[in-house]
């Protein structure tokens, strides 16, 4: 069908997530058609080079056979089993085992959901049936970052410490706080990885206090805040606040939905620092984007006494349909053996350094102010005097003015609010499409910066 034509049906029916409805209406959808390794094909035909792995999920690359024939294959045998009263299938229980293999030890207990929003927002209810299980009913609050990002669900898109997920829809809720990110380049007293730890362990210790620690369910954070940012905090600053949790007798909940999986180089980001969370949270790289698929993991402690609580007759209520779905659990254990066997993580290992080298020499570039990455997500902060650090003004979107025109020379990544870009690379790049990306990004910030309004 013709760009036009579906753009008209778009326009007039299809409701898009996290947009600016108008603004769409004029802008009309950017459709895309096909995709084969890193690259992207639209509607038009235009070849794009694809930076952000889709909404960094897309860790495998496009149009991966064995992905494809795994899910055919499972979809013609049994397309859906029920979770439900005791059901299952081979895959999803094989999943789960595999899942608990690769995670952090502390981890033992798997719930399968539809996607990160979700695995939240599962995160939060049987957090709160813990703590009544345990009979500590006060235990409540929840405390996360500014800037963080945890989905958009009812309840879990009040944990997201990003405005236009509160605005209008009544959140945060009265249960549900937000302390400062620990954001290197902007942070106030300076770059010291020491202080910038150390503030956010006292900030943790502050609002604990403030509420009572009687009153406190959980810390909830992402190993580096990706929709707020990219903002990649310090080494050592994880397991710093999970030791922070340990001692204010608070569950630390990390949300590995977009680090998991290989995005920051080990499978989790939890393994670079040994951090042993209580809960943790997946979905995008679990199965690469091929099919809907998260999942929330829990601790044997929690599990046990979720379990006790229960007793021996009635059902923890909390469930979908497509809980454990067993067509995405095929692709999910796929996806898993790419990762692993396939040497997907070790060659987006042995690709870093491109990435890392290719944004830090753009720091030259007259738009950049910061370049952050932590293995293959990273992103460039703009400004527009690099000493002050002062942004550029709101009204010239300049990251949506970058990325447009990055567009149109053949490149995809994503512009955040006034002044961050952010990337998140497939782990099966070659060294040959880095080369490319970077050329590409330069060539475009060079064309913006020859704008007369941003100039
Ligand atoms: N948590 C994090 C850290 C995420 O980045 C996202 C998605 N960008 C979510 C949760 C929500 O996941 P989903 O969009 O699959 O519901």
């Amino acid at each position: 069908m013709s760009s036009h034509y579906l753009q008209a049906l778009d326009r007039q029916h299809l409701i898009h997530p996290v947009t600016n409805f108008h603004g769409h209406e004029k802008r009309g959808a950017t459709i895309l058609a096909s995709g084969k390794g890193s690259w992207l094909r639209d509607n038009d035909g235009n070849e794009l080079l694809d930076a952000f792995s889709g909404l960094w999920c897309v860790n495998t690359g496009y149009g991966v056979e064995s992905i494809v024939r795994a899910a055919t294959e499972q979809m013609q045998r049994l397309p859906y089993a029920t979770g439900y009263f005791s059901f299952g299938s081979e895959p999803a229980i094989r999943l789960a085992a595999r899942l608990v293999e690769l995670a952090p030890a502390s981890l033992e207990r798997v719930y399968f959901t539809q996607g990160g929003s979700d695995a939240v927002d599962a995160a939060i209810r049987y957090i709160a049936y813990y703590y009544n299980a345990l009979g500590k009913p006060s235990k409540k609050h929840f405390i996360a970052l500014e800037r963080g990002y945890h989905g958009s669900s009812s309840t879990g898109a009040g944990l997201t410490g990003l405005p236009v997920f509160h605005r209008n829809f009544d959140l945060p809720k009265e249960n549900q706080h937000h302390i400062a990110s620990p954001y290197p380049y902007r942070n106030p007293a300076g770059q010291d990885d020491t202080a910038i730890i150390a503030a956010s362990v006292q900030a943790l210790r502050d609002k604990v206090a403030e509420l009572g620690a009687d009153n406190v369910a959980a810390f909830f954070c992402e190993p580096i805040q990706g929709s707020g940012g990219v903002i990649v905090p310090p080494v050592g600053w994880l397991k710093a606040m999970r030791e922070a949790c340990r001692s204010l007798d608070i569950l630390f909940a990390v949300d590995e939905v977009i680090t998991g999986f290989g995005r920051t180089g080990p499978m989790f980001a939890c393994e670079a620092e040994q951090v042993d969370p209580d809960l943790m949270t997946v979905a995008k790289g679990l199965t690469a984007g091929y099919s809907p698929m998260g999942a929330l993991l829990m601790s044997e402690a929690i599990y046990q006494a979720i379990a006790d609580a229960a007793g021996p007759d009635l059902a923890v209520g909390h469930g979908q349909t497509y809980s454990a779905h067993p067509v995405s659990a095929a692709v999910g254990l796929e996806v898993l053996r790419l990762y692993t066997e396939g040497g997907l993580l070790a060659n987006g290992v042995a690709q870093t350094p491109h990435f890392t080298r290719g944004l830090q020499e753009l720091l030259s570039h007259p738009l950049v102010g910061d370049a952050r990455s932590r293995g293959l997500v990273g992103a460039l902060e703009l400004v527009a005097d690099k000493d002050s650090k002062r942004r550029f003004d709101p009204a010239l979107r300049l990251p949506d003015r970058i990325s447009e025109a990055a567009y149109r020379n053949g490149l995809v990544f994503r512009a955040f609010g006034d002044s961050i870009l952010g990337f998140a690379p497939a782990l099966c790049y070659t060294a040959d499409e880095f080369g490319l990306l970077f050329e590409r990004l330069k060539a475009t910030l060079d064309q913006v910066l020859e704008q007369p309004e941003v100039r």
